[in-house]
């Protein structure tokens, strides 16, 4: 594959049967089909995308068929920098079951600096007719710390890209911000230091 500016694992969470890895197969090789597979054990495919100018090779980690024990080893979320979290807006019981996905996410991985991962809440189906409002989806996204939420069809093609575009940019924004990098105690240290000097010079009268 070419090579890109930036790479980043993304995971895919979510109940049984969400959507998961027909959104990965849309995204990836943009087809749609409705056999469902349930085999075990962790795929993981990739796609580049451009960013505002930038090129970011997003890999993405999806489970198969583990998903029914609602919460994975810490070794699929290793190193991961962002997170697609998946419910079925048909399903009322997938979006709480979102709520206990972002949980699982935010106690097995963090980003290197300490912070949690950006999560996506993907709310899918939207061709069918939904179990859920807007306003409930909206407000789970805002009130469980996901940084924002959409509306997908994976079936008829609906911003799917949109959503991996977005939590590229915020990736991006992130990593740029310096929270993929380890904040080492010394470093965090001296920045203490430095601000207390600081505000010690500025109380200073001669
Ligand atoms: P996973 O278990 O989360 O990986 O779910 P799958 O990707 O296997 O999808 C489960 C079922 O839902 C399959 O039969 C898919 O064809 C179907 N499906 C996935 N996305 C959509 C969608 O946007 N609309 C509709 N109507 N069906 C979908
Ligand atoms: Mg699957």
């Amino acid at each position: 594959m070419a090579h890109a500016d930036k790479e980043y694992k993304v995971i895919l969470v979510g109940d049984p049967a969400v959507g998961k890895t027909a959104f990965v197969r849309r995204f990836v090789t943009n087809q749609f089909d409705t056999g469902y597979r349930a085999t075990m054990g962790v795929e993981y495919s990739s796609k580049i995308v451009h960013v505002d100018g930038t090129s970011v090779k997003i890999n993405l980690w999806d489970i198969v068929g583990q998903e029914r024990f609602r919460s994975m080893t810490r070794s699929f979320y290793k190193m991961a920098s962002g997170a697609f979290i998946l419910c079925d807006v048909t399903q009322h019981d997938t979006l709480d079951q979102a709520i206990a996905w972002k949980r699982d996410v935010d106690e097995k991985v963090s980003l290197p600096s300490g912070k949690s991962l950006p999560c996506l809440l993907i709310a899918n189906k939207i061709d069918l007719e939904a179990q859920m409002t807007d306003d409930k989806i909206s407000s789970v996204a805002q009130t469980r710390g996901f940084y924002s939420f959409y509306k997908t069809s994976v079936k008829e093609n609906l911003n799917v890209e949109e959503s991996v575009i977005s939590l590229s940019r915020e990736m991006l924004r992130l990593d740029k911000a310096g929270a993929m990098l380890p904040v080492s105690s010394s470093s965090s240290n001296n920045l203490i230091l430095d601000s207390e000097q600081k505000s010690a010079g500025n109380s200073c009268n001669c």
